[in-house]
């Protein structure tokens, strides 16, 4: 039996039966992630030490203390901090960095039996939707080497796709979870702002930014939220709502005749793939005859959403990478004669070009005389986004989008044309600047054998709902 191709809820089943021990199966991810990263690049580091922890496991299932995920192995986004392995947001800037704390989530996964496999591969800094932005050379996508796996979160999402690691976390700032798990074929769920704490995520967008789970189906994704999910102080922007038992949620039948689906038309026209659009009308149809009641819905800012998310982004950005100025972590330029210089020169040879390029829009964005026509601007156009998802979750229950407007595009295609690139998000950003949850459910495959993914944005703690609703489209229409 190929155990590597298991679901995490398979492998944890095998483990609680003691059908195999922990360390087995570390070792044996260990031998195929570092056999696969040679073509895949998908790990930046790969934590060959965590057999010691597999050991410990071991001693837990023999006397019977095992935990949710006593022993699974799980990857980990590079912008996450871990106290035992470096976290360096595919930067030079933070090449080598350790942090001196684990981040909530990580935290949480511990305390989990989690095993902590490797970081893994992405944009710098979370930006960029190829992970060609990665000082580490690009992540490829397992269905064709030729292709980008997505990104910022690539890594992550080519590690689940490829059998690499049983789930694996990302951080969604505008896409990054959902526009990787699209073009590797995975489940990918942002979670609604709030709902997972953000402390010891490396920020990038602070109003924007989400971490979540990848997985290979979202009874998965649904064992990693219930992990992850909950209220932390330490995150001022956490939120004390309860967290429900996820996965256990996926049991209830749902009560089809009470379920309202909007088609939003912003999200079906132009630009879109036709085999995409033709997939996913007809899951849509299938819901209908279902008896699920499906309507038509208008989202009327949509078109928005880039120019309004690249605007607030950037400032955020260029506010959050200030402190990486050579002095407290990181990269330090040497020759440096005064205090300016050496905080030019490590920032100018620490970042990356896209770094670079999001650091001058944000300042310029923020900067006195441009301030009011640009980012307060784009707050109030903001605020029309956020009253198009509530004035549409009035009357329904789910939306239902494609992920992205095309498969998986190939490496260096869009790389020299940022506009392009940054065009590849517009089905994803505006669930980012509304805060709320939005899942990639793989949808089928193009004529050239690449995956897509359907989108699906539920109101704000919705998590619960959108996740069973998910499952039920996977059981019975998506699953092969
Ligand atoms: N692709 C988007 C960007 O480059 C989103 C990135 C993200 O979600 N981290 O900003």
């Amino acid at each position: 039996m190929d155990i590597h191709c298991l679901s995490l809820h398979q492998i944890k089943e095998l483990l609680k039966k003691r059908e195999i021990s922990p360390v087995e199966l570390v070792r044996q991810q260990l031998e195929i992630i570092h056999e696969k990263n040679k073509l895949l690049n998908a790990f930046i580091h790969i934590n060959d030490s965590c057999i010691e922890q597999a050991k410990q496991s071991e001693q837990r299932y023999i006397r019977g203390e095992f935990r949710e995920l006593e022993g699974v192995p799980i990857a980990i986004k590079d912008n996450i901090c871990t106290i035992d392995q470096p976290t360096t947001c595919a930067s030079k800037i933070l090449k080598g960095y350790i942090s001196p704390f684990d981040a909530h989530v990580i935290e949480n996964l511990r305390n989990s039996g989690a095993i902590l496999i490797g970081k893994t591969n992405m944009d710098e800094f979370a930006f960029g939707s190829s992970t060609e932005n990665s000082a580490y050379g690009p992540a490829l996508n397992p269905y064709d080497t030729t292709r980008v796996p997505g990104g910022s979160s690539g890594g992550s999402a080519v590690s689940v796709a490829a059998n690499m690691a049983f789930g694996a976390l990302g951080s969604d700032t505008g896409g990054s979870i959902r526009q990787p798990a699209s073009f590797c074929g995975v489940v990918g769920l942002k979670p609604g702002y709030g709902r997972v704490s953000r402390y010891g995520l490396v920020a990038f967008g602070s109003s924007l930014d989400q971490i979540g789970p990848f997985a290979r189906d979202v009874r998965d994704a649904s064992i990693i939220m219930k992990i992850i999910a909950g209220y932390d102080e330490r995150d001022s922007t956490s939120c004390n709502i309860p967290v429900a038992d996820y996965e256990k949620e996926l049991e209830k039948p749902l009560d089809k005749k009470n379920i309202r689906i909007g088609i939003p038309d912003e999200y079906f026209g132009e630009g879109l793939s036709k085999e995409i659009r033709d997939r996913i009308t007809n899951i849509i149809d299938c819901l209908a005859r279902d008896g699920f009641h499906v309507e038509r819905i208008s989202l009327p800012h949509t078109s928005y959403g880039i120019p309004t998310y690249y605007i607030i982004g950037t400032a955020e950005a260029s506010t959050n990478l200030a402190r990486f100025d050579g002095v407290k972590f990181g990269y330090r330029s040497k020759n440096s004669k005064t205090v300016f210089d050496l905080y030019t020169n490590s920032r100018g040879e620490g970042f990356g070009k896209e770094a670079k390029r999001r650091i001058i829009l944000g300042t310029f964005v923020l900067s006195a005389g441009y301030y009011e026509a640009y980012y307060l601007k784009a707050q109030k156009v903001r605020s029309l986004i956020i009253r198009d998802f509530q004035q549409a979750f009035q009357s329904v229950n789910f939306i239902i989008t494609p992920t992205t407007p095309e498969t998986a595009f190939k490496i260096g295609e869009k790389a020299i044309n940022p506009l392009a690139m940054y065009l590849s998000d517009v089905f994803t950003v505006n669930a980012n600047l509304a805060g709320i949850p939005g899942i990639n459910l793989p949808a089928g495959f193009s004529s050239d054998k690449l995956p897509f993914g359907m989108q699906i944005l539920a109101p704000a703690f919705k998590e619960a709902e959108l996740l069973s609703f998910a499952h039920y489209i996977e059981q019975n229409y998506t699953k092969e």
